[in-house]
């Protein structure tokens, strides 16, 4: 019994010299991976979920940070220096990268939105000039909103699986098998939201911002107004009146707020007109303790569910 217990022990100490000599050489492998930087918390989640763990997932904004007012510094164009694949949402979302250019052998620059159908951004008449200067995010290239759409963050993982594939060929089949298992439950939010959203009772609802267009025509909802056609720009008076308007002639029982904004001028109206108030996060500001894309997106679909079938 002794003899077993010093050949256990003996083997125990050659197994932490193994690890011991494995460490430093792991390390180096794990900082050999290749680097991919997303502009954004869902392009963040579709990464890494593709990614699983052959390569290194980072977000370009900060926690708290959304791309409305996110400003470039020299420190984030030597992080995108040194990423081998770079992925934006495009639709003219990230107006900050507009005049940054990367050396195409070492930065592969990928929109995640390629081949998605762009929505025209409703312009309002007496907005048309402001519309392309406060907010700075909605100003080319149609709606940007596409992620929120589950059918349309489908293609956007499909586009950054096969940008994985072009950066590291040799790790084709995990990327695809990552993104098959990945795409599976996205294709089952698809269907849960499609199945809910047919059983409420009022389909028309007002936003804060128009984030919600790709989702709205995708299950059938309408969103008859927006507190912000401009986002980060609170509505004039006249806007105001025509708001509270379009919210009685719907009958329109509840109103969001969205974490990004303050939820001040909601709930001033919300108590003047005896509405509930709910959040929905369109994930612009790249929180990580948020969880996961679809986790949030399950969140948005009560909350509609909530304010769509309030008496
Ligand atoms: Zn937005």
């Amino acid at each position: 019994m002794k003899r077993f217990a010093n050949i256990f022990c003996a083997l125990a100490l050659l197994f932490v010299f193994a690890g011991c000599s494995k460490g430093p050489e792991q390390a180096s492998k794990a900082t050999d991976k290749p680097l991919v930087i997303t502009t954004f918390f869902p392009l963040y989640d579709f990464a890494k979920n593709v990614a699983g763990d052959r390569m290194r997932v980072e977000n370009l904004l900060p926690a708290g940070a959304g791309p409305h007012e996110f400003t470039f510094t020299p420190k984030d164009r030597q992080r995108l220096e040194n990423a081998r694949l770079l992925i934006k949402n495009g639709f003219g979302l990230e107006t900050f990268l507009e005049d940054v250019t990367l050396s195409p052998d070492k930065t592969l620059v990928v929109e995640a939105g390629k081949g998605i159908a762009p929505l025209e951004l409703k312009k309002k008449e007496d907005h048309r000039d402001e519309h392309e200067h406060v907010g700075g995010h909605h100003h080319e290239g149609g709606d940007p909103h596409v992620w929120l759409d589950p059918v349309n963050a489908m293609k956007q993982v499909e586009n950054i699986r096969d940008a994985m594939i072009a950066v590291d060929p040799a790790n084709k089949t995990v990327y695809e098998a990552n993104a098959v298992r990945y795409l599976d439950q996205l294709r089952a939010l698809d269907e849960e939201c499609r199945r809910e959203i047919e059983g409420f009772a009022r389909k028309e609802f007002v936003a804060y911002h128009s984030a919600f267009s790709y989702f709205s025509n995708r299950y059938g909802l309408k969103q008859v107004a927006v507190f912000e056609e401009v986002p980060g720009k609170e509505p004039s008076p006249r806007s105001m009146a025509g708001l509270i308007n379009t919210i009685k002639k719907y009958n329109v029982r509840a109103l969001f707020t969205e974490p990004q904004f303050s939820p001040r001028i909601i709930q001033t109206v919300a108590s003047d007109l005896k509405l509930s108030v709910l959040e929905l996060d369109p994930m612009e500001t790249g929180d990580f303790e948020k969880g996961s894309y679809i986790g949030v997106m399950k969140k948005n679909l009560a909350a509609f569910k909530e304010a769509q079938n309030k008496p």
